[in-house]
């Protein structure tokens, strides 16, 4: 693996929605950090559609630091959407896609870069715990893994979200990846390159709350498994296969039972469970089949991931020119 020793441009992309409260403090930790790194860097910052002062507090900051750019999408897009247009903006050789709420810490961006140097063009952070969540999330998360894993034909590292650092290569091909369902966390795997991890503390969000309640993760969750699979699609031949069979094998009994002993009347809970078993496995398929059919819908529309209602960015004041 060939090092890298050259000072790269490294850009930050960060997601906001209604974050307004922490845009002072994630801003007083950020930028020193960042200044720590000893190479040039940008942050790009998205405001999604926020409903409070977001984005006002994002152009301040932004005015007094011309390091700092603001994207504001037309209305609220949701996360992915909104990292996905960061990351199409930024200009960085190398871009760390992270958190509004200090959940990821920017002091970890250093391990990343020492590993970047080394050769490596994907470094992810993997948290050491997780922070915020019951039992119940904790078990349904280990149960999308387990599905992941054994579904889709990318694993996905465990205990990592989006917090890492990615070269211009990987940037560029995410960038090209053209479907309107992102799954960040499946389309980083996806691409490939050569991956490798650190390890850090995700602390407590500090301000506000989260924006992901049970049900958005089931429905996240769902729709990864769904745009890395069509394993939920394909199992119902196998399930129908396996129904009939057993239909089959139970006719063959009825038939001979009754050439043997002639037809016996009762067997109203035996007809009244199969229709109702049947009803139910087949409005179920019917559900996954219509759940994918929406996404190719989705897909076949066409419309751009996002849009962008205006672009702040106050160019660095020019040098005098040089007198002659
Ligand atoms: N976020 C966003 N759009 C949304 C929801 C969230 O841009 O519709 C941003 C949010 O401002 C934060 C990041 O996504 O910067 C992660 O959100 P949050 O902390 O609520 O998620 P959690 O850490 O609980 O997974
Ligand atoms: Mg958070």
């Amino acid at each position: 693996m060939e090092t890298r020793d050259t000072q790269p441009l490294l850009s930050v992309v960060i997601p906001f929605y209604n974050e307004a409260g922490g845009i002072h403090g994630l801003f007083s930790r950020l930028t020193p950090a960042l200044d720590a790194l000893g190479v040039p860097w940008e942050a790009v910052c998205v405001n999604d559609g926020s409903r409070d002062a977001t984005l006002q507090e994002l152009i301040l900051t932004a005015r007094a630091d011309p390091r700092i750019k603001v994207i504001d999408l037309s209305r609220n897009f949701g996360k992915e959407k909104a990292m996905s247009a960061g990351l199409a903006q930024a200009k960085g050789d190398v871009v760390v896609p992270m958190d509004a709420d200090l959940q990821h810490p920017p002091e970890a961006i250093a391990d990343m870069l020492v590993k970047w140097r080394e050769g490596y063009d994907v470094v992810y952070a993997v948290r050491d715990q997780r922070t915020g969540q019951g039992w119940l999330e904790k078990l349904f998360a280990k149960a999308f893994y387990w599905c992941f894993d054994n579904l889709s034909d990318v694993p996905l590292p465990r205990e990592v979200g989006d917090f890492r650092l990615m070269d211009r290569k990987v940037i560029d091909a995410v960038n090209h990846m053209p479907e309107r369902s992102r799954f960040m966390k499946g389309i980083f795997a996806w691409v490939g390159f050569r991956q490798t991890g650190i390890l850090y503390h995700q602390e407590e969000r500090t301000v506000g709350a989260s924006k992901f309640n049970f049900m958005h993760l089931l429905r996240f969750a769902f729709d990864g498994l769904t745009s890395f699979s069509n394993f939920p699609l394909r199992v119902w031949g196998v399930i129908g296969a396996c129904v009939s069979g057993l239909a089959f094998f139970y006719i063959c009994i009825r038939i001979v039972r009754t050439l043997i002993w002639g037809i016996d009347v009762p067997g109203y809970e035996s007809t009244l469970v199969s229709v109702l078993f049947l009803g139910g496995v087949q409005l179920l398929s019917l559900g996954i089949l219509g759940d994918y059919l929406g996404r190719v819908f989705d897909e076949v529309k066409g419309r751009p991931l996002y849009i962008i209602r205006e672009i702040y960015s106050w160019p660095e004041t020019s040098p005098e020119p040089p007198k002659d």
